[in-house]
C-alpha cells in the first residue's frame, strides 16, 4: 500500500511538454538496474525500456518536418491483457490499480509479454521472465523512501510527467487532465488506464503561399480555410514566411483547402489526412 494513500495513483504524460531528454528513461534505469526490488527482478541494462521514449518524424517534405515524442511505459490498464494471459496469478492488479508481474510465478510465461498491446512487457531470456514498469510502487510503498513520486516523474525537468490521484478531482493530475486533450494510445481502444496520455499529435496539413514565381516573394496574410468532411471549418492566414498550417486534424479524413488573397485567383486543394502532409508551394496568379 502506498505510504501516501491514494485511491488510484496514476501518471499523466503530456507529449506537448516532452522534449525527448531521456531523463525519465535514465532515472528508470538507475532505479531498476543492478538489483532486485520487492516487486521485480533487476531490469537488464540493455534491451528493456520500461520507460520507452517513442519518437517519430512527422511530415513528407523537408519544407515542414516536425517530431513527436510519446514516453510509453506500461499503461497499468483497467482490464490488463497481460493479466488475462497469465497463469497462476502471475500478473495481478493491486487495489490501487497498479499492475504487477510476479517475478517468481511468471517464470516461463512468455505469453504475458506477447499479450501486451502496448509492447510494454519485455522478455528476459536469461531469467525466463516477463518484466515491465512497476510505477515504482516498491518505493512508494516504502515508509523509509523520502520521495512521493515514481523516479521517472521526479526526474522530468519539464513537467511532462505528473503523478497523483486520478480519483481526486482536486489533485494536480486530475486538473491537468481536465485542462488538456486526452489522447489515448490507439492500441488500447477505449480501455481506461492509470497512465493517461495527453496531447499526442494527430495529423497536420501545411503549405506555403507565394506571389507569381518570377517575383520570388512569399505572400504574407493570405487567407487559408480548411473544410473537414464533417463540415467543421478552420481558418488561418499565412505568416511572415508565407507558411500556413493546420495542426491536430483527425486522421484519415478528407479536407478541402481554399486559399484566397485579394487581387489573385483563388486556389483549391483536396487533401486526405492519411499522414502529415506538406501540401504545396502555391504560386498565386493575378486576376486578369
Ligand atoms: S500496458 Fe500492457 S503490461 Fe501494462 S497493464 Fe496494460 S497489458 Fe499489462
Ligand atoms: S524526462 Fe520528461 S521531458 Fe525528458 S523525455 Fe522524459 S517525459 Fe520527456
Amino acid at each position: 500500500m502506498l505510504k501516501k494513500p491514494m485511491k488510484r495513483p496514476g501518471i499523466a504524460i503530456n507529449s506537448a511538454r516532452c522534449m525527448a531528454c531521456y531523463a525519465c528513461f535514465i532515472a528508470c534505469k538507475d532505479e531498476h538496474c543492478g538489483w532486485d526490488t520487492a516487486l521485480s527482478k533487476a531490469q537488464p541494462e540493455m534491451g528493456q525500456y520500461w520507460m520507452n521514449i517513442v519518437e517519430w518524424e512527422r511530415g513528407d517534405n523537408p519544407r515542414r518536418i516536425k517530431t513527436a515524442t510519446v514516453p510509453t511505459p506500461c499503461s497499468h490498464c483497467e482490464n490488463p491483457a497481460c493479466m488475462a494471459a497469465a497463469k497462476n496469478g502471475a500478473v495481478y492488479k493491486r487495489p490501487d490499480g497498479i499492475v504487477i508481474i510476479d517475478p517468481e510465478k511468471s517464470k516461463g510465461q512468455k505469453q504475458i509479454a506477447e499479450a501486451c498491446p502496448v509492447g510494454a512487457v519485455y522478455w528476459n531470456e536469461k531469467l525466463e521472465i516477463p518484466q515491465k514498469c512497476t510505477m515504482c510502487a516498491e518505493l512508494l510503498d516504502d515508509p523509509d523512501y523520502p520521495g512521493f513520486e515514481p523516479r521517472c516523474v521526479e526526474a522530468c525537468p519539464n513537467q511532462a510527467l505528473v503523478f497523483g490521484d486520478l480519483d481526486d478531482p482536486e489533485s494536480n493530475i486530475s486538473k491537468l487532465i481536465a485542462a488538456n486533450k486526452v489522447t489515448q494510445l490507439e492500441c488500447l481502444g477505449d480501455m481506461k488506464s492509470s497512465v493517461v496520455h495527453l496531447n499526442i499529435p494527430s495529423r497536420f496539413l501545411a503549405g506555403t503561399v507565394a506571389y507569381p514565381k518570377e517575383l520570388e516573394e512569399v505572400c504574407i496574410g493570405a487567407a487559408v480555410k480548411a473544410t473537414l468532411e464533417n463540415g467543421e471549418v478552420r481558418e488561418t492566414v499565412t505568416n511572415w514566411a508565407g507558411d500556413w498550417e493546420f495542426e491536430d486534424l483527425p486522421k484519415n479524413v478528407k479536407v478541402a483547402i481554399d486559399i484566397t488573397f485579394d487581387g489573385f485567383a483563388p486556389v483549391h486543394y483536396d487533401c486526405f489526412t492519411d499522414a502529415d502532409h506538406y501540401v504545396a508551394i502555391t504560386y498565386l496568379d493575378p486576376v486578369k
